[in-house]
């Protein structure tokens, strides 16, 4: 950004060097001009006008006796001084005496013109002393306006020639003692300061005020006009003669002789022409009486000088400008703030260009407009060049970059055959619950740090990008094999596994990372390296997974589950929904899916819990079954984890819930018997924000007695984040539920936690129960969960049960309950019907299975 504004302004400044916003510029002059005051009548002025009509009746030349004559006539008036606008130089021929006897007068001042080019200067005509001729040159900028006023041109040989204005000024001021003086030590003489009254006549340079290259070899300033129309007092020529004017318009003014007759000089464009009033096009003779007044009003201390500013001012102000236009196109992304943004600072610029010029500054105002548009347009492209090939939050290069750069090595590859090419796909690990625990600010800032230290480990080839929310992608370039990847990505990990500072705290990360190298097939390099990261994070393993292609399948075979998974599911329910949230996910999933032609393809399965003492029922564990039309049988413990991933389980899960709550409540009615039942709820589930309020609703639906409903929690979600899990747990106990901690010794519990847990059972892990037999070891820690459970004042139940040793023994260690194939697999509804009508009852007794159903120690009551 600072670049372009600053190149912005050099270009702008170069351009303007070749003159290209000169005609702009003074335009601009011309109206700030224009829309200025009018000075109002000038009654210091009169001007004696040669008219159409003059020169009709008195021919043109004026004849040398009238002109002697009309002075004559205005000398009887006592005017303070005459200045004579008109042509004198008769060549060597002499004038008339009567003329010569009124140009003797010392008031009356002479014009000449001058070649303003040539080296030599004209000298003045000889009939009157230098001191009271001037020449009378109008300067005509290129677009033929009047802008600038004489006042000096160097003499090689005597002193400077003044201008026709500057000489009638100066005879109006004679006498107060206002005379010329040169500055002093004002360096170039063409340049030269002079101090007239109480103004300093600072001189135009060739590049000031809006110009460039100006010609000078004299000096000149602004023309500050004191009206657009000639607002003086106005005689003809014949009235003059005639005798017909009012001594008061003569009388201690100064009078201008002049033609205004069309038919004879041209008259000259103002900065008022601008506005198209053709009437504004003022003859030589009112210029110069804007001139003189100009002078005289600042030699008497009014401010009507213009002051431009320096070069370097005029630098300075467009660097300002298109400072701000590239900060303002920079900082605000919305476009309604950054458009009144604009406007806002353009009338500022208008409004600090006006004043200005009202103080008579005058700073040329089209160069920092044109740098401050020129620089928001620079910056808004910069930015949305940026914006499309980097992320913002890093200011690393988003994926688009990353698949060009990756393009680019892998063209290059081809002419390379002995270089490889890697990507590692890096993604951090629990980033969500840092954003969720710590604030969005923090893992903002992580997510940089992350990009910052990933950087560091890389070489000057290799490329690092940010891909997604927490997944960076790293190209590394020119290597000889996947050992060369595999050493980059540990050193990644390793610079990540430093703490990482945020919001006070240290806090401890890990990324999983997956690599893909180049093998000369055209594969997507990132997909692939993506595939394997994803392998890494599902293993949970630390170090980077090298992809191969039958991870692709695995992937893609997940794909299809998690489809299947959402197909079936709309399948089963959609006629059952009867939750707001299950409906909604049907509306939504529905909307793109056919009717239904499958019937149901989840079923509630029950497996019986039994009290291990009396060997009859306790209660049942509910547990899903997916039976797909085309792939059969799914087990859980494959197609669970991809509910968990995809946010399916959360209707799901509320399905079964509400299935298992109803069946239970018709089992309870047909049988009389106070059964409990077991739901599994998952993670996903577990951590919604409204799961008690459902889970009362549904209970509610069922007409289920809360306490006849257990809810299953592994340990590993109880133990995720604590203090959340205990204020659940709690909510759920207001209701009357009961809670069982599942696959307990699977996690990591910290007993502390334990013991602060509402918790009504703790169900040891079939791992356990199944190698029981094998040590006496084994069996010491089964039977050590056992007290601790009773520690902590819940019921044990052990899962897995097969044999009738297990069962031994585990009654024998004081266990309540169990669970498993030796009393029964897991049941549909009906068969469960069937068994819980038959009122059945294991027996430890060894001759029990002759009389009992098939293998399991079932006896007939
Ligand atoms: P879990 O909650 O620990 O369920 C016990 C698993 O052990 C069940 O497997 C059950 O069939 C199996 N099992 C029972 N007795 C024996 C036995 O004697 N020997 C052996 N080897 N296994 C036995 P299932 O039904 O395949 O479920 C596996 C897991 O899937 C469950 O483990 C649970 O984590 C999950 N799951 C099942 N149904 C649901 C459900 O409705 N919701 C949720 N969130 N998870 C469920
Ligand atoms: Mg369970
Ligand atoms: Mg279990």
């Amino acid at each position: 950004m600072p670049a372009i504004a600053l190149g912005v302004p050099l270009i702008l400044l170069a351009i303007a060097r070749l003159g290209g916003f000169q005609g702009w510029e003074l335009a601009a002059f011309d109206v700030l001009m224009a829309h200025r005051g009018d000075g109002g009548l000038d009654s210091r002025f009169s001007i004696v006008e040669i008219t159409e009509a003059d020169i009709n009746q008195y021919r043109w030349p004026l004849s040398e006796r009238l002109l002697a004559r009309a002075l004559d006539r205005l000398q009887t008036a006592r005017p303070k001084a005459i200045g004579l606008d008109l042509d004198l130089d008769k060549g060597s021929r002499s004038l008339e005496s009567a003329l010569m006897l009124q140009l003797d007068a010392d008031n009356v001042i002479a014009a000449h013109t001058i070649d303003t080019k040539a080296t030599e200067a004209i000298p003045p005509p000889e009939i009157v002393p230098p001191k009271r001729v001037g020449f009378n040159n109008i300067e005509i900028d290129s677009d033929n306006v009047v802008r600038r006023s004489w006042l000096a041109l160097p003499s090689p040989n005597s002193d400077p020639h003044y201008s026709f204005s500057l000489r009638l000024a100066l005879a109006y001021l004679q006498d107060r003692g206002i005379s010329l003086e040169p500055v002093p030590h004002t360096s170039a003489k063409l340049h030269a300061k002079f101090q007239l009254g109480q103004a300093v006549l600072s001189p135009l340079q060739s590049s000031s005020g809006g110009y460039t290259h100006l010609q000078l070899n004299g000096s000149q300033i602004l023309l500050n006009y004191h009206s657009p129309n000639p607002k003086v007092r106005r005689i003809t020529f014949g009235q003059v003669l005639r005798g017909e004017v009012e001594p008061d318009l003569i009388r201690d003014k100064i009078i201008l002789v002049g033609s205004t007759a069309p038919s004879l000089k041209e008259r000259f464009n103002t900065p008022y022409t601008r506005t198209g009033d053709r009437e504004v096009r003022m003859p030589a003779v009112f210029l110069h009486a804007q001139m003189t007044a100009q002078l005289v009003d600042a030699a008497l201390g009014k401010r009507v000088l213009f002051w431009w500013v320096p070069d370097a001012v005029e630098v300075l102000w467009l660097l300002g400008w298109s400072g701000l236009g590239g900060v303002i196109s920079w900082k605000l992304k919305h476009p309604g703030k950054l458009a009144g943004a604009i406007v806002l600072a353009l009338l500022g610029l208008g409004a600090i260009e006006w004043g200005l010029f009202a103080l008579k500054v005058w700073i040329p105002p089209i160069l920092p407009l044109v740098g401050f548009l020129v620089t928001i347009g620079g910056v808004a492209i910069y930015k949305f060049l940026y914006n499309t090939f980097y992320d913002s939050l890093t200011g690393l290069p988003n994926r688009l970059l990353f698949a060009n750069h990756l393009k680019l090595a892998s063209d290059r590859l081809e002419l390379t055959p002995d270089e490889r090419l890697g990507v590692i796909f890096l993604d951090v690990d629990r980033f969500k619950a840092i954003n969720g625990c710590l604030g969005h600010k923090a893992g903002d800032r992580l997510l940089k740090e992350m990009g910052g230290r990933i950087s560091q480990c890389l070489r000057s080839a290799d490329r690092v990008a940010r891909v997604g929310g927490d997944e960076f992608a790293i190209l590394v370039d020119r290597i000889k094999d996947v050992r060369d990847a595999t050493s980059i990505a540990r050193r990644i990990r390793k610079q990540l596994k430093r703490p990482f500072y945020l919001s006070g705290q240290s806090v401890f990360t890990s990324a999983s990372m997956g690599i893909a190298m180049s093998n000369g097939s055209h594969r997507d390099l990132l997909r692939d390296a993506h595939t394997a990261m994803y392998r890494a994070k599902g293993l949970e393993k630390t170090q980077p997974e090298v992809f191969d292609p039958s991870m692709e399948s695995q992937a893609i075979a997940q794909f299809e589950l998690e489809l299947d998974l959402r197909k079936s599911m709309a399948h089963t329910f959609l006629f059952e929904a009867s939750d707001d949230q299950t409906r909604k996910w049907l509306e939504d999933e529905n909307s793109h899916l056919p009717h239904s032609q499958f019937g149901e393809e989840f079923r509630v399965y029950y497996q019986p819990l039994v009290s291990l003492k009396s060997g009859k029922i306790a209660g049942f564990e509910a547990l899903v079954r997916w039976q797909h039309p085309t792939r059969g049988f799914v087990s859980p413990e494959e197609f669970i984890p991809v509910a968990e991933k995809t946010g399916l389980i959360i209707p799901l899960g509320m399905w079964i819930l509400r299935e298992a709550c109803r069946q239970t409540h018709q089992w309870q009615m047909q049988f009389n018997a106070p059964s409990i039942v077991s739901v599994n709820l998952s993670g996903k589930q577990f951590a919604q924000v409204d799961l008690v309020a459902q889970i009362d609703r549904i209970l509610g639906q069922t007409h289920l007695d809360p306490h006849s409903l257990k809810l299953e929690i592994t340990e590993g979600v109880v133990m995720e984040n604590v203090e959340k899990t205990i204020e659940t747990l709690r909510k759920m106990k207001a209701l009357n539920i009961q809670l069982g901690i599942d696959d307990f010794g699977t996690g990591y519990s910290s007993f502390s936690y334990l013991s602060r847990f509402p918790t009504d059972t703790l169900k040891i892990d079939r791992a356990f129960v199944r190698c029981m037999g094998e040590k006496v070891e084994n069996r010491a820690i089964v039977q050590t969960i056992v007290m601790l459970a009773h520690t902590l004042g819940m019921d044990a139940i052990a899962e897995g049960v097969e044999t009738r040793e297990q069962w031994q023994q585990l009654r024998d260690i004081g266990c309540e309950y169990g669970q498993g194939y030796f009393f029964s697999k897991a049941l549909s509804g009906r068969e469960a019907t069937e068994l819980l009508a038959s009122q059945p009852r294991w027996s430890l007794a060894l001759d029990a299975c002759l009389h009992g159903v098939g293998e399991s120690g079932m006896a007939g009551e």
